[in-house]
């Protein structure tokens, strides 16, 4: 397949045309390379990929932020050295990408005031930028050269320049973060001036035989920003100036264009790559975002639109991903699904990543797996994502492990999360997992209900209990009417709800069971794509049907934030996309009663009002069930509580407890 066939960058040539994408890992709290960043990459050089991009690497104190790698100066060149040995010694190559965030960095790590081409503030920090001067613009060009110097002499095969996301080269090609009137600010020509001057001096630090990769964004996709075309006109222009590479990915980090999350969907920003090839002579260009599957990134291959492809989550999720494309493995390969619980939100926030699928992501030297001498029979109880990650585990080290669920299908929660819109991609892991148990012969069991007595038939020498959780109802007059509906069964089942729904509880469930009842009768995007290309329907009518249902949905929450338990990259989405689809939702509103026609609630102000409703749905949380845990714990002392049966949780902790578990036993 072309994903596997060798390719040259200049004077490099890369094993395969995969590539591993530079990520804020934060792994590192000083910018020095360390075992835990050396280990991570390990991994991904020892699972096949053709080229890894490390970064970014901080080029100046402006540019610091917490946990990622630098480049500064000549004592990080070092450790950078041991890393590229350790990539290079498995077959990988590399490249440093020089990182300088402008307006997005923040003086809260840095401790000194961030500068930008114009003083405006960005959503992100809120910090108002000093505005860079002639002195400061040489500085920053000739700390970018410097940093390439380094990268080279600490043993990379290329470096790459960010001028993507909304970083400072971005700022400046800009005209919304660029408002300058001398020779850096104004038209096309004097807007890309700086991103210019950047490569071209880091071409002369590095000379001609080095790659030069430019991180783009294909569109800003911002209001009033550049779009598609004139971002492929900036690419043409840094080729020009030295660039070799274009890594495209989507739009900045303050767009309200989702680009990362599951709904977008996978690899739907290939056009940008394409776009950017169309403009450049002969550079070569990496298609990314959301390129979760192999099959996909082959096509784009194939058709044309990029010559490389681009994983940073997807590696993250599966570092043997090359490998066992290269085995004929791909049923083996776990897929990134886009949640970002482990990884983005963590970062967010000030964090280090994790991976809800890959357990060992970031921890790989703690957490290698040790074959069993002696194996014990194993009993998992219950099959959602803890039960199944534990056995899995279990049998990978060589125990004989059972499973028991007592539903028909393996997945638990999971399989009703993958209901939701925006959501489908949970159903990869259910996959994954299954199909790792058939695989590893456990023996599973479904519609199998545990008791005490069939426990002790079956003589177990460890126990692990993870038979999840179940939903809260709270005690309101009228919770037994038969209007009342849960959250999950609305999920599993359908049921008919009639026009009206009030949902009670505005949580993660509360609004993603929202979005899942909004949805109900809207027009799919094979039809839009039909009534558009035929001009069917006019534009703004089509644009209604998508997002106009047959329901009115109203969502009520008695505390002020809706969405709580949504992470920070996803929660914006949904609460943004409840809108667009006319959800109305009640915050600081409570419960008072359910009545046949509607819901008694009390508003902020404590007026007692009727919303009407023809059915009620109840999604205000839930609570673990194990009841079976201490008497199982008694007869067999080796017994584990893992998962939502231990305390309603995320998936990742769930699935991060199954691997612990299962490693441990
Ligand atoms: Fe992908 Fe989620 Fe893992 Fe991040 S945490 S790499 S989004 S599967």
């Amino acid at each position: 397949m072309k994903l596997l066939e060798p390719v040259r960058i200049g004077n490099v040539e890369l094993r395969n045309r995969i590539v591993m994408l530079p990520m804020h890992l934060g792994f590192c709290e000083d910018g020095k390379v360390g075992e835990r960043i050396t280990e991570f990459y390990r991994e991904r050089a020892q699972g096949g990929v053709g080229l890894i991009v490390v970064g970014g690497c901080t080029i100046d104190k402006h540019s610091a932020y917490w946990g990622m790698v630098s480049l500064q100066d000549d004592s990080y060149i070092p450790g950078h050295r041991q890393l590229n040995q350790v990539i290079k010694s498995l077959g990988a190559k590399t490249c440093a990408q020089l990182f300088q965030a402008g307006r997005y960095a923040t003086s809260r790590y840095s401790g000194i005031q961030p500068i930008a081409p114009s003083p405006i503030a960005s959503s992100l920090t809120r910090e108002v930028p000093r505005e860079m001067t002639e002195k400061d613009i040489e500085e920053v060009i000739q700390a970018f050269a410097a940093a390439a110097r380094r990268a080279v002499e600490a043993g990379y095969d290329m470096v790459e320049v960010i001028a993507s996301a909304g970083y400072l080269i971005s700022q400046f090609f800009s005209p919304l973060t660029n408002q300058r009137d001398d020779e850096y600010g104004g038209d096309f020509e004097n807007r890309c001036r700086f991103g210019v001057e950047v490569i071209k001096a880091v071409r002369t630090a590095i000379g001609s035989d080095y790659p030069i990769s430019v991180r783009l964004s294909g569109n800003e996709f911002m209001q009033g920003g550049n779009g598609s075309l004139e971002m492929a006109r900036f690419a043409a222009r840094l080729e020009q100036a030295g660039a070799n590479l274009f890594s495209v990915t989507g739009g900045w980090h303050e767009s309200r264009v989702p680009q990362i999350t599951m709904n977008v969907p996978p690899g739907a920003y290939s056009y940008l790559a394409r776009t950017v090839k169309e403009a450049v002579n002969n550079s070569q260009v990496i298609a990314c975002n959301r390129i979760n599957d192999p099959v996909i990134a082959e096509q784009f291959l194939i058709e044309g639109q990029a010559d490389l492809v681009g994983m940073a989550r997807g590696l993250m999720a599966d570092p043997e991903l090359p490998r066992k494309l290269e085995e004929g493995r791909w049923h083996e390969i776990r897929k990134c699904i886009g949640c970002n619980q482990g990884c983005l939100d963590a970062i967010f926030v000030g964090g280090s990543c994790r991976c809800l699928v890959n357990a060992r992501a970031g921890r790989e030297a703690q957490t290698r797996l040790r074959p069993v001498e002696r194996p014990k029979k194993v009993l998992v109880i219950g099959g959602g994502p803890a039960g199944m990650e534990a056995a899995r585990v279990a049998a990978t080290r060589g125990h004989d492990v059972t499973l028991w669920e007592k539903e028909v299908n393996l997945g638990g929660q999971l399989e009703l999360a993958a209901a939701i819109p925006g959501r489908q991609d949970f159903v990869h892991l259910i996959d994954y997992l299954e199909d790792s148990l058939v695989e590893l012969a456990v023996k599973v069991e479904t519609q199998k209900e545990a008791d005490i007595g069939e426990i002790k038939r079956f003589g177990p020498d460890a126990v692990v209990i993870a038979t999840g959780a179940r939903p809260i109802m709270p005690d309101i007059p009228g919770i037994d009417s038969k209007n009342v509906v849960g959250a999950w069964e609305v999920l599993a089942f359908e049921p008919e709800l009639g026009k009206r729904v009030v949902i009670i509880g505005g949580g993660a469930v509360g609004c993603e069971v929202a979005l899942f009842i909004a949805r109900m009768g809207t027009i799919d995007a094979d039809t839009v794509k039909f009534l558009l290309l035929n001009e069917a329907e006019p534009v703004e009518r089509i644009r209604e049907l998508a997002q106009r249902g047959t329901k009115e949905v109203v969502v009520v929450e008695q505390d002020k934030n809706m969405g709580r338990g949504i992470g920070i990259s996803t929660r914006w989405i949904i609460l943004q996309e409840l809108a667009r689809m006319g959800v109305q939702l009640r915050p600081s509103t409570k419960v008072i009663a359910i009545e046949e026609d509607g819901v008694v609630v009390s508003d902020p102000q404590g007026r007692t009002e009727k919303i009407p409703a023809d059915a009620v749905v109840v999604a205000v949380g839930s609570k673990p069930a194990n009841s079976l845990y201490e008497e199982i714990k008694q007869a067999f002392p080796e017994t584990y509580l893992i998962g939502d049966a231990k305390e309603p949780r995320k998936a990742l902790e769930a699935v991060h407890e199954g691997f612990d578990v299962g490693n441990a036993i």
